[in-house]
């Protein structure tokens, strides 16, 4: 195999995407359904799967399946796993994806009730998430793979979300611990540390902080750039293709890693 090869994700891998039926989640899903695997995502919105498999049935596509299944509710995850079963019969990748923007705020004035959904969903379903994967992962043809979706809120501090923060530094303990708790087992795990990614979500991120900081939409966008050294936002296509990498032969020595995908933000 030649490196460029190499470059190319494993063919027929059986993948799993939390949070997957829209944003960053489905763009993953959807690069490696281009890449030959077979791809199965759960997510809370039924709107948001609906949506999915409708354009999956009229396009003839079918190359995604789905679970309606909130990460945070344990009983939840094992339907996850039922469907997997079913679906995928194994698993190669675990991306352990959902994640919410949790509350914007000063920690005197925080909702505690907020605080721990937050750490619930972003932190406690990447663990049920894994134990239930890890012995699936075990048995994957090319060695299983974890790939888990931090922030660079997860390499710098971020005042006023707080919650965020602290759950996605905690992805990347989760992240180095596992790789070398179940490296002997050739299942490699690794984050990917996005910036500030284009889309929706980071819209409703830069509002809600406009509004807290008293400063209008545009301000607060270019604020955001500023500190940007690219001075630009990433694309979930970037995101993705990090994540195809990770499952490439190219890819196959790297564990215990975050990987910034972010244009390098230098301070939040
Ligand atoms: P998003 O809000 O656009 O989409 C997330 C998906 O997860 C949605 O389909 C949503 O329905 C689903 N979801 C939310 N809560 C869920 C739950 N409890 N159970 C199951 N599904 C749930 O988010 P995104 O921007 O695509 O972000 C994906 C991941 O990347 C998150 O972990 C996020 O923290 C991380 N991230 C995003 C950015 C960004 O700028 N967008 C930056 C850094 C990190």
């Amino acid at each position: 195999m030649t490196v460029l090869q190499m470059l190319k994700p494993h063919a027929g891998l059986r993948v799993l995407v939390t949070g997957g039926a829209s944003g960053i989640g489905l763009v993953i899903a959807r690069a490696f359904v281009d890449a030959g695997s077979r791809v199965h995502v759960c997510d809370a919105s039924k709107d948001a799967i609906d949506t999915l498999l409708k354009v999956e049935e009229s396009a003839e596509l079918n190359a995604i399946t789905a679970t309606l299944a909130d990460v945070s509710d344990r009983a939840a995850v094992d339907r996850v796993f039922d469907d997997v079963a079913t679906q995928l019969g194994g698993l190669d990748v675990l991306i352990n994806n959902a994640g919410i923007a949790g509350p914007t705020g000063g920690i005197d004035e925080m909702d505690v009730g907020e605080w721990e959904q937050t750490v619930d969903v972003n932190l406690n379903a990447q663990f049920y998430f894994a134990r239930r994967a890890v012995p699936l992962l075990k048995e994957a043809r090319e060695g299983g793979s974890i790939i888990a979706l931090s922030s660079v809120a997860g390499r710098l501090g971020y005042a006023f979300r707080t919650p965020y923060s602290a759950t996605k530094w905690a992805v990347v303990g989760l992240t180095k611990s596992l790789a070398i708790e179940l490296g002997p087992d050739n299942i490699r795990v690794n984050a990917i540390q996005p910036g500030i990614v284009k889309g929706p979500r980071i819209e409703r991120v830069i509002s809600a902080r406009a509004q807290q900081l008293g400063l209008s939409y545009e301000d607060m966008e270019k604020d955001y750039l500023a500190k940007i050294s690219l001075r630009r936002m990433t694309t979930p296509e970037e995101v993705a293709a990090t994540a195809l990498f990770l499952c490439s032969p190219g890819g196959s020595g790297i564990s215990g890693q975050a990987i910034s995908v972010c244009g390098n933000v230098e301070v939040l």
